[in-house]
């Protein structure tokens, strides 16, 4: 029984030091400079807009529709690995998991071409550029 409970305070100790690194990675500074923009951009909660630059409105529309977490993955992976056109051109993203690993497709037309050559188009992901 001391086992589990060592499994179970170690997963604990493990979410707190997610969640401190979290905290230190998105705490900058100074706060109240980070959104100087000064644009009237509507309430923009936490995170910021900082993520919309250089994207399109299609693009911005089509990955708000995503969850926080879903957004950052598909905004670090940037294009469909299939078709190479920018995840959110095509409208909300579609995520598929394929060996283990979450990928964004920009339809889900490509989810089949996806499953027909999965190394194909992972390593496509996992060299960037
Ligand atoms: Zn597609």
């Amino acid at each position: 029984m001391l086992n589990f409970d060592s499994r179970s305070i170690v997963s604990a100790a493990f979410l707190l030091l997610g969640g401190i690194l979290l905290f230190a990675g998105c705490s900058s500074p100074d706060p109240s400079q980070a959104k100087s923009s000064g644009g009237p951009v509507s309430s923009s909660a936490g995170e910021g807009d900082a993520w919309k630059a250089n994207l399109s409105e299609d693009v911005v529309q089509a990955l708000s529709e995503l969850p926080e977490a879903d957004r950052s993955a598909a905004l670090a992976q940037k294009t469909c690995p299939v078709t190479d056109g920018p995840l959110g051109s095509m409208g909300k993203p579609v995520k598929v998991t394929i060996e283990g690993r979450d990928v964004y497709l920009c339809c889900d037309g490509c989810e089949k071409e996806l499953n027909s050559h999965p190394e194909k188009y992972l390593a496509k992901i996992n060299t960037p550029n």
